[in-house]
């Protein structure tokens, strides 16, 4: 037998959750696909969605040479923009739309512009504004100053305006909607009337009606929502969020079965110690496979029954409780997350979001279906 752990990535599951997307955001909709696809596998969820989606998004141009090699036509939006200069001619070659977020990067692109005039090729520059994040974009004053410039160049086909929420999975908090008030004050000080895209997961779920004026067509950028996990920490009851399906299961096998004695203490540093005498089994799954080492008493479900993590993750392996568990065997089914055992309630229980828990998946065979 070989190791027994797989993830099983359920690519309708993903369509599903996309349609969803769209539907709440009612217009277009990039599907964000970087950090190879929150784990998933870009190319594979790129290929699953290259017929409904309005075009994906991306952190690097080497995530968008990676989908254009696999034959994605889509539109790709590179979320950083460019890193240097450099990276313009294969931007162009690849026909990636392009973040904008620095005054540099306008001044080089302008720059770049001038002096490659590259004929029939026009360029789609999303013009990040900081409207209180302070990670990406441009301050409002230095947009309005961009926007006029960028709007000088016969290359540049169509200009959008997006900007990014930084709590937007906590419904009660105003920062979101001050926010967008610095949005909708750029917009009336540059006239503007193109397309904007503010929208991630949370907001696509949690602010259905935030407005700007005058109404334009909003691209939503939904990333962790397409995998059907849940931006908002700490509820997985989400409402619009019960709707969303999971893509991906992460199961393993019980490979060991132990009983062990009052007192007896499991794993590296003795964490978990038996009040009476009880079974308990191994799974082969660990941190190497991008299971949290930080779980406390996480959810998993062993041949179709709930249980929990017990004891220290080690690298290759973790325990399970088997207390009031007696059928389960050697070679019983273990889901770690997935279908039945949600991703951020593990995320909970090891402190931390499903973003990051997804991400780390490595070390195991994918499955798609
Ligand atoms: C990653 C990212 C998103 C997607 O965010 P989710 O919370 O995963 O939906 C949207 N916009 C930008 C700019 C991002 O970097």
């Amino acid at each position: 037998m070989t190791r027994p752990i797989k993830a099983q990535i359920d690519l309708a599951a993903l369509k599903s959750n996309y349609q969803l997307a769209k539907t709440l955001s009612a217009g277009p909709a990039l599907a964000v696909i970087k950090a190879n696809a929150y784990g998933h596998g870009a190319v594979r969820c790129a290929q699953a969605l290259s017929d409904t989606a309005d075009g994906f998004a991306v952190a690097s141009l080497e995530e968008a040479r990676e989908l254009r090699q696999a034959g994605i036509q889509s539109p790709i939006l590179l979320l950083e923009g460019f890193f240097e200069a450099t990276e313009l001619s294969e931007i162009a070659a690849l026909d990636c739309w392009l973040v904008i977020h620095a005054s540099w990067q306008v001044t080089a692109l302008l720059q770049y512009l001038a002096s490659n005039d590259d004929g029939a090729k026009t360029w789609h520059v999303w013009l990040k504004v900081d409207t209180g994040m302070h990670r990406l974009g441009l301050t409002a004053e230095d947009a309005v100053h961009a926007y006029a410039q960028l709007k000088t160049s016969l290359h540049i086909q169509d200009i959008k305006l997006m900007t990014h929420f930084a709590n937007a999975d906590d419904v009660s908090d105003a920062k979101t909607l001050t926010q967008m008030q610095v949005l909708q004050q750029l917009v009336d000080q540059v006239g503007f009337s193109g397309e904007i895209s503010v929208a991630n997961s949370a907001a696509i779920l949690g602010w259905q009606d935030l407005k700007i004026t005058p109404v334009m067509p909003r691209w939503a950028r939904p990333g962790l929502m397409l995998y059907g996990a849940n931006p908002f920490y700490g509820t997985t009851a989400q409402t619009a969020g019960e709707a969303l399906q999971a893509v991906m299961t992460l199961s393993s096998q019980v490979i060991s079965v132990q009983t062990i004695q009052a007192g007896e203490a499991i794993g590296y540093g003795g964490l978990f110690q038996a009040q009476e005498t009880m079974r308990i089994g191994v799974v082969a799954c660990g941190y190497a496979d991008g299971y949290p080492r930080t779980v406390v008493h996480a959810p998993a479900m062993v041949a179709g029954q709930m249980t929990r993590v017990i004891g220290r993750v080690s690298m290759d392996m973790l325990f399970i409780n088997l207390e009031n568990l007696p059928d389960v065997t050697v070679g019983a089914d273990v889901e770690l997350w997935g279908k039945h055992v949600s991703v951020d309630a593990v995320a909970v229980s090891a402190n931390t979001l499903a973003y990051e828990l997804l991400c780390n998946v490595k070390r195991t065979p994918f499955i798609y279906r």
